[in-house]
């Protein structure tokens, strides 16, 4: 155990928890209905148990061969009481293959990844929480991650009607050259429209290290923050 790692990682935890804590206070929410995932894509898997040791119960991965050969590597070692997130692009090839190690997909953008995903859960013998992920670029933007809001509905149906995936709620990120603010307000907007029609997944998954307190001040329940807890990423990705 790299003793300097942890206590750095210790450090870096706190200084996100003041700020989740005094965006929820500003915004007068509960701090505590707002969940950390921590993104631990690029990052060892030694690092991951630091971080079960030091409390966190959420990481993120976006890539599927990465975050498969680590979660094995943590659970051997026993770090086994964490929720792993898909949080990347999703490929329909690999689908299956993700839904067999992740505990939450965020990122399910099109009807295409249903399918796979729903096998992939009935092979692993038990249900896949799913989050929708909505574009909030402009409309005509070339690679859009994400559905467009006008399809949200029709994707969410299809994944209700699957027998092994359980429809939670929403994911976004705040386009590049947009106020974060401006872009989570609209988010706020689409989330409030599909909660009523599926007031049950109340899950919104918006906010990075760079804008976490936008997204709680729009209604944020998850944070998804990798560089503000484990430092920057290799700059080879
Ligand atoms: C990498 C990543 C994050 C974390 O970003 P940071 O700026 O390092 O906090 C959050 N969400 C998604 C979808 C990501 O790919």
């Amino acid at each position: 155990m790299d003793v300097t790692r942890e206590a750095q990682l210790r450090a870096n935890l706190a200084g996100v928890h003041e700020r989740i804590d005094a965006a929820a206070r500003a915004a007068g929410r509960d701090p505590a209905d707002v969940a950390l995932v921590v993104v631990t894509k690029y990052f060892p898997a030694s690092d991951v148990q630091a971080l079960a040791r030091l409390g966190v119960t959420e990481v993120g991965e976006n890539r599927h061969q990465e975050a498969a050969a680590k979660r094995e590597e943590c659970d051997a070692a026993g770090a086994s009481g964490l929720r792993w997130h898909f949080i990347g692009g999703l490929q329909s090839n690999k689908a299956g293959a993700v839904a067999r190690w992740a505990d939450e997909v965020e990122s399910v953008d099109r009807a295409k990844l249903v399918g796979p995903l729903d096998r992939g859960a009935a092979e692993r013998g038990r249900p896949l929480d799913v989050l929708l992920q909505v574009s909030l670029d402009p409309p005509g933007r070339e690679q859009r991650a994400g559905a467009d809001p006008a399809d949200l509905d029709a994707l969410a149906d299809r994944v209700a009607d699957a027998e092994h995936l359980r429809l939670r709620g929403l994911m976004a990120v705040a386009p590049l050259g947009e106020e974060p603010a401006a872009a989570f307000a609209r988010l706020a907007g689409i989330r409030s429209a599909f909660l009523a029609h599926h007031p049950d997944a109340t899950v919104l998954s918006a906010g990075m290290s760079g804008d976490l307190e936008q997204a709680v001040a729009a209604g944020a329940t998850h944070v998804r923050v990798g560089t503000a807890v484990l430092g920057s990423r290799p700059s080879v990705q």
